[in-house]
């Protein structure tokens, strides 16, 4: 069960990921995270900065995909301004969550990532679907009741898998890690 919740890689933040890095591995598709990662929870005005981060995954070739388990108006009009496409109401951590966002990029698991801030839906979710998994802190400590309740759950399983809250580092690749895109001397261990 630990071995779910571990991340392939561990940032502060969006703003931290190499994306080349991401590139050079094989990665096509990135399946994004809406709440905490790529905006604060409840928000939906858009930064420049975030304007700039997608423009630039986007010149490296990357399709994206938002998946959230929020439903409807909010995610739509995020979706619009960075003009990525969304799959809401995505009931994370489940599989079938992320079905339809490899439909949408057009790639295949294992040459997609998941980004995302919630060990327990983003994170364990992502590698019950065969991603690459991102686990970033999140963006604002506002969230659901239920997500805080997660959140307990959380810190302790961080302190299992050794992922200090603070500061950033890449996590070794789990042992049992998808075939095939990444080559393992790629992977910064620490
Ligand atoms: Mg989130």
């Amino acid at each position: 069960m630990l071995d779910l919740l571990r991340p392939d890689q561990y940032f502060r933040s969006l703003y931290d990921v190499d994306f080349d890095q991401l590139v050079e591995m094989g990665i096509r598709g990135i399946i994004l995270d809406l709440d905490n990662t790529l905006v604060a929870w409840g928000d939906d005005s858009i930064s420049e900065e975030l304007m700039s981060k997608v423009d630039h995954l986007r010149r490296l070739g990357l399709k994206m995909c938002i998946v959230s388990n929020n439903l409807g108006g909010r995610v739509a009009a995020i979706s619009r301004k960075l003009g990525i496409p969304a799959a809401s109401g995505a009931l994370k951590p489940f599989r079938r969550a992320y079905a339809k966002a490899l439909e949408i990029l057009g790639t295949e698991s294992r040459e997609t990532a998941l980004i995302g801030d919630q060990l327990f839906t983003d994170i364990l979710g992502g590698n019950l679907a065969g991603l690459y998994t991102i686990l970033v802190d999140p963006i604002s400590s506002r969230e659901f009741a239920t997500t805080k309740l997660f959140r307990l759950l959380e810190s302790v399983a961080r302190v299992r898998l050794g992922l200090a809250r603070e500061g950033w580092r890449s996590v070794p690749r789990r042992a049992s890690g998808q075939p095939g895109v990444v080559p393992e001397n790629r992977h910064k261990m620490e």
